[in-house]
């Protein structure tokens, strides 16, 4: 029996999961997610420490690298996402703008603070994050950024108006430890902005970006629902002012649920929502989510039974979630490739297995394309180079 992280009530192992990444990294392991009814939160539990996770943020992570969506970048979604935040804030930017302005804690190449940068000149804003190349990015487009840890602020007491933590709660255990950190540089009134994946429409609509896709996320270690948000803030003294959920645009028609909320710091007890109808929105997701991941592991075992060779076809989340689980199989059965155009990759292996730009076919040999934002440019691009279309698997 374990107490909810964020409500102190029951949590109990709902399923068993295994990550599987490029050879040396800490992320390939096997563990449990745990699930709270009371409120919601979803909490992975691999044996991972901060400590180790931070050191990926700092080592190993290709975020800086990459051309995605979400990574702090200027594609046309991620422009959309920064309008949507300075909407949320805009009630709050008058009192803000005339103090300390906001830091972005975890900021990455820090795109929502080069977007506020042009929207309110008069905003002072500062970016921190671990990632030296991700600061640099930042530099060089004229904000301040600083290295440093959401759990170690580079920022003196009680200095801060607002800080924002967009993606950092999810991927941090420690939740009470950056909280204090937070009111530790905060001004007795000061404002938390918070935006968290919305596990309860993991599955909704344009949101389900395909088979296991957000609970692949290896960095992920919380799933949160609005209610298990606010209690973690409470217990932390901080009380949520609004909170807004959404449905962020990605490509390919897809989008990212997203969780907003506002918290202000406050010496006063905090009233949490009463416990309403049980939360069992992830549990039911993991269930379909599982059934759709047995026929999708069906499917590539057949796919693979019809060719004497195998090849994959973008080496991320999607690849790695179903090597976890077929990597040894198919190994054993034939020779296989991996294949990415992301150069960054191209250094890594996975169980040995070099990462290279894709090639034509040789001989009957299958391509099984693992990228479920861009299957069909990937699959037309494949054909391009030679692959027939009946030895192309678009996974989904
Ligand atoms: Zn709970």
């Amino acid at each position: 029996m374990t107490c909810c992280h964020a409500c102190g009530e029951t949590a109990r192992p709902i399923a068993d999961i295994a990550f599987r990444d490029f050879d040396g990294s800490l992320f390939s392991r096997s563990g449990v997610i745990r699930h709270c009814r009371a409120c919601g939160l979803g909490v992975v539990d691999t044996g991972l420490s901060d400590a180790e996770i931070a050191r990926h943020y700092a080592d190993d992570c290709i975020y800086a690298e990459m051309t995605g969506v979400g990574v702090g970048g200027n594609t046309p979604e991620d422009l959309f996402r920064y309008e949507r935040y300075d909407e949320f804030l805009a009630p709050d930017l008058g009192e803000i703008i005339g103090r300390a302005g906001l830091v972005d804690v975890g900021c990455s190449r820090g795109g929502m603070l080069r977007h506020l940068r042009t929207r309110h000149p008069r905003l002072p804003l500062l970016g921190v994050d671990l990632d030296e190349t991700s600061l640099r990015t930042l530099r060089e487009a004229g904000v301040s950024a600083k290295g440093g840890s959401a759990l170690d602020l580079p920022l003196a007491d009680a200095s801060q108006s607002m800080l924002s933590y967009l993606h950092v709660f999810e991927h941090i255990l420690d939740t009470d430890a950056v909280l204090k950190e937070a009111s530790r540089v905060l001004a007795d009134d000061g404002l938390l902005f918070v935006e968290v994946p919305d596990a309860p429409d993991y599955g909704a609509g344009e949101a389900r970006v395909g088979t296991m896709f957000w609970l692949a996320m290896k960095e992920h270690v919380y799933h949160f629902t609005e209610a298990s948000l606010a209690a973690i803030l409470a217990r932390n003294g901080f009380a949520v002012q609004r909170a807004m959920r959404s449905h962020m645009p990605m490509r390919a028609g897809k989008a990212y649920p997203s969780l907003m909320v506002i918290a202000r710091k406050t010496q006063s007890p905090i009233a949490l929502d009463p416990a309403g109808a049980p939360h069992d929105a992830l549990p039911d997701h993991i269930g379909a989510e599982t059934r759709a991941f047995d026929e999708q592991a069906e499917a590539v075992r057949a796919f693979a039974g019809r060719h004497e060779r195998l090849a994959f076809w973008g080496i991320s989340l999607e690849f790695l979630n179903l090597w976890a689980r077929l990597g040894a199989e198919l190994t054993q059965r034939q020779p296989v490739r991996l294949f990415d155009r992301n150069r960054g990759k191209h250094d890594l292996t996975v169980d040995g297995l070099p990462i290279r730009p894709a090639a034509p076919p040789q001989g009957s040999e299958g391509l099984v394309v693992c990228a479920y934002m861009a299957g069909d440019p990937i699959a037309a691009e494949a054909e391009r180079l030679g692959w027939p279309s009946e030895d192309i698997l678009v996974l989904a």
